[in-house]
């Protein structure tokens, strides 16, 4: 029997670790106590993972993997592209303070940033759909203290 002498890969024994293996992995599993082992090894691994407490994130440490991260998302802009595309937002943001009052910024970009995980993947997916690139923030700045003085005003 060919399937019994085939080891699983790494792949099917992790899908084994999750008790979402095929049956045939699990006939393996029983029968070969090399890869029974290599799944008794990592079932530790993971009970100590999970057991241990999760370590607290390091601020600075995930600024700095963000920052990567957005840098390398606008470095692969076309940057003549960006050029142009900032000089019609700045445009069409000059045109909208002049035509009427804006809201207020969104709040998220007037609090300090939060850092989670989770938040990143969100600022990520946001990044990636929107079609305003960063670099177009510097001019957008020049327009917010002014919307916030016509603000304050009222
Ligand atoms: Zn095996």
């Amino acid at each position: 029997m060919s399937e019994a002498c085939r080891h699983l890969d790494d792949e099917r024994l992790l899908i084994a670790l999750y008790g979402a293996g095929k049956e045939e992995d699990s006939a393996h599993l029983q029968a070969c106590p090399e890869c029974a082992a290599r799944l008794r090894r990592l079932e530790g691994r993971r009970a100590a993972w999970l057991s241990a407490p999760a370590p607290a994130p390091d601020a600075s440490r995930l600024r700095a993997q963000r920052e990567a991260v957005f840098r390398q998302i606008e470095r692969s802009r076309r940057p003549l592209w960006v050029a142009v595309r900032a000089g019609a937002l700045a445009c069409a943001i000059l045109a909208a303070v002049l035509l009427q009052r804006p809201a207020a910024p969104p709040a998220e970009m007037a609090a300090a940033p939060a850092l989670s995980d989770q938040q990143l993947f969100e600022d990520l997916a946001t990044m990636i759909a929107r079609d305003t690139p960063m670099a177009a923030e510097p001019l957008m700045a020049l327009f917010t203290p002014q919307a916030e003085m016509e603000m304050q005003n009222q």
